[in-house]
């Protein structure tokens, strides 16, 4: 059970019972509750909520809230720091409605704010922010965006317009001396230490983010002119998301704790520093300093930051600032899960081989039947280099007419029978050779699942992020395949060929053979950030269904919200089309048939009302 990683990724979260079932875990006072993803599930189907399913689990979101905010507040008093930490959750990392009223709700008691990038997330965000949250707003700036930020600072929000470009200033003027509201101003720096990982083109000169120090002083000299420079209260920085070296994470905060101490002295009235986002989640579990595993913890995080901006003021005589992080991917990722069913398998095995070659073969073929017969005792690289060769002068003998179908795919059948007994081989190589280093991936099974990569997990396609992929029962059975996972598109990019194993990545995924009536299910974990609304509707598979769930301490669940998947019409919509005429049109269409004699009165109903039915349908696979 092991072999999914989760004692690493699960973050005790996630485990595996002794039925062989992935449960949810939540710690209450009175002892853990683990409830099945199964049972999960079950509950969804009772409601009629079909597979694939987004699951959230509002427990392991306030658990996130919280643990980021009395982390920082114990590294805090660890330190020794003399000011406290305000957190935001910037709303572009998961926009749903559920999830933004549950942080604002919870983080009440923290102060949690939220952070805008855009005009309709500020307005998401003026409907949801508690009372005591800050409001961050980054991003591009026009009238109407400033006019509804000063009016939120008349109702009692702290709204920070964060400028990121020197041409943003004089129109955040303008309108503060047009409605008579003073506006609370931050400035966002570009630092010059560049960070790694796969999410992190945010940092450095060329970021397309920040004013470079010329442009800052120039805007802090225009704000002091204008005699604004009381509302300059927050410097504001972001390297980048899921950054993987805590000290690279030290560098950058150095530098940014610097020019709050230069403006500081200069008598710039500073009270905030807002890191942005960065803290990494650990996707494969184990700290391995790889893109998708930071080499920290959130412990070591908070202390770093904290540390680190004490110890570069220490010289300077000023007092310590709050300090705000936009943490987004650490507080949503753990909280969603998307569950998905697998449809049917394809394997590459061989199947019907002949006892004997056939007479009269073309030698290619014979040749190919020898090496298959000798495959167990041939050296394997050599083996199979020769066997491929044969493949592919076989195929191009098809193609010239020499040789005919059945013999092509007899030949063929051959050749993966031959593969398949050189990698069954290939455990036992101390080192596997050039030639064969890809041999089980190209022999893995693949098993086609009710989902879209583009709809629910676009980061995999888009920049090749791995999130754990694991079944969520038979783990007391041992997997007995080696798998790739393809989608439901018709696009040979839906597939997920990177995996987390408990040693690392892996290109197949251990799975177990389908079994006749049975499901099969397997879970995408981690993937509550960045993925909902950055999803498409490639092929016009939309949303699916969406449940969240609250464990209790009595040992069950509660269904909190549900929300069914868009279906074709709510689809097509989208696209311009107009579900109403869109159904008169082929209404008429109908009707010419039945005039044209090719179909009856009850069939044309029958054809009506099945493509209604279908229009109300969703766009998942009915199983
Ligand atoms: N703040 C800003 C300005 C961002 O651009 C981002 C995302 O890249 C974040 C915060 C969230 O970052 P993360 O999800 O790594 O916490």
């Amino acid at each position: 059970a092991s072999l999914y990683g989760i004692d690493g990724w699960g973050q005790k979260n996630f485990s595996i019972s002794s039925a062989g079932e992935v449960t949810v875990t939540i710690p209450f006072d009175t002892g853990d509750v683990a409830i099945p993803i199964v049972d999960i599930i079950q509950a969804a189907r009772d409601r009629d909520h079909e597979l694939p399913l987004l699951l959230r689990i509002e427990n392991l979101l306030d658990a996130r809230v919280s643990e980021i905010n009395e982390t920082f507040q114990q590294a805090i008093e660890h330190a020794g720091y003399k000011a406290e930490y305000r957190g935001v959750f910037p709303v572009k990392v998961n926009q749903q409605c559920s999830v933004i009223e549950e942080i604002s709700r919870f983080g009440t008691d923290f102060g949690h704010g939220l952070e805008a990038g855009s005009k309709a997330e500020l307005l998401l965000c003026l409907a949801n922010l508690n009372d005591n949250g800050l409001l961050i707003c980054n991003g591009s700036k026009d009238q109407n965006f400033i006019d509804l930020g000063l009016w939120a600072n008349r109702l009692g929000h702290q709204c920070f317009f964060v400028i990121e470009s020197p041409s943003e200033l004089p129109l955040i003027i303008a309108r503060s001396q047009k409605l008579g509201i003073k506006p609370l101003i931050g400035l966002r720096i570009k630092i010059s230490s560049k960070v790694g990982g796969l999410w992190t083109e945010t940092s450095g000169d060329r970021s397309s983010f920040g004013l470079s120090t010329a442009q800052l002083i120039a805007t802090v000299d225009q704000l002091r002119q204008a005699k604004m420079l009381d509302c300059l209260q927050l410097l504001h920085c972001h390297l980048g998301s899921q950054i993987p070296d805590i000290e690279e994470i030290k560098v950058a905060v150095r530098e940014a704790a610097r020019f709050y101490a230069d403006l500081a002295t200069e008598n710039v009235p500073l009270k905030y520093l807002d890191l942005g986002g960065g803290l990494a989640v650990d996707y494969i579990g184990n700290q391995s300093l790889h893109s998708h595993s930071p080499n920290y913890n959130l412990a070591d995080y908070c202390r770093c930051l904290v540390e680190t901006i004490k110890e570069t003021l220490a010289p300077h005589n000023i007092d310590h600032p709050t300090i705000v992080t936009e943490s987004g991917r650490a507080t949503v990722a753990h909280t969603s899960i998307l569950l998905f069913e697998i449809l049917n398998v394809v394997r590459y095995e061989a199947n019907d081989l002949p006892e004997d070659c056939p007479e009269h073969c073309h030698p290619l073929v014979t040749r190919q039947y020898q090496l298959y017969q000798q495959a167990e005792v041939i050296s394997p690289s050599e083996g199979y280099v020769e066997a491929l060769t044969n493949r592919d002068k076989i195929r191009e003998l098809f193609r010239s007419g020499v040789i005919n179908l059945r013999e092509r795919a007899m030949a063929e059948n051959l050749f993966l029978a031959i593969a398949q007994t050189i990698a069954k081989k290939l455990d036992q190589l101390e080192k596997i050779p050039l030639p064969l280093d890809s041999l089980k991936q190209s022999l893995a099974d693949i098993y086609y699942g009710n989902f879209s990569v583009f709809q629910s997990l676009p980061d995999t396609w888009a920049i090749g992020q791995m999130f754990p992929v694991m079944p969520v029962h038979r783990l007391n059975e041992c997997p007995d395949r080696n798998a790739t996972i393809s989608d439901l598109t018709c696009d040979c990019d839906g597939k997920l060929d990177r995996f987390v194993l408990a040693g690392g990545e892996s290109k197949t995924l251990p799975l177990h053979s389908l079994k006749a009536e049975e499901d099969y299910i397997l879970g995408a974990f981690l993937m509550g950030a960045y993925q909902e609304t950055m999803g498409d509707l490639h092929n016009l598979f939309g949303y699916t269904n969406v449940i969240s769930i609250r464990i209790n301490k009595e040992g069950g669940f509660d269904v909190t919200k549900e929300q069914s998947g868009d279906t074709i019409s709510e689809v097509l919509s989208i696209l311009e089309y107009n579900p109403t005429l869109f159904y008169k049109g082929f209404r008429d269409k109908v009707e010419l048939a039945v005039k044209k004699k090719k179909i009856n009165v009850k069939e044309r109903q029958q054809i009506l009302n099945h493509f209604s039915a279908q229009l109300n349908g969703q766009t998942y696979f009915n199983v």
